[in-house]
């Protein structure tokens, strides 16, 4: 099964577009690769995001 990538903002009815995110996250901080709405802002987490923030998280709590 291949994954849509093509996402629209539900407000805006606009295509999200790839944007590459500077993130801030219990002291971590990194870049990612997400779908945002060129219109509003609005940031589509993807899974992957999700993932990485818990992993992120679980090497925080490892300390
Ligand atoms: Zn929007």
């Amino acid at each position: 099964m291949e994954k849509k990538l093509t996402l629209i903002c539900d407000k805006c009815k606009v295509n999200l577009t790839l944007a590459n995110v500077h993130f801030s996250y219990l002291d971590h901080n990194f870049r990612h690769k997400v779908l945002r709405c060129p219109e509003c802002g609005q940031v589509y987490l993807s899974e992957e995001l999700v993932a990485k923030m818990k992993e992120v998280e679980a090497t925080f709590e490892d300390k």
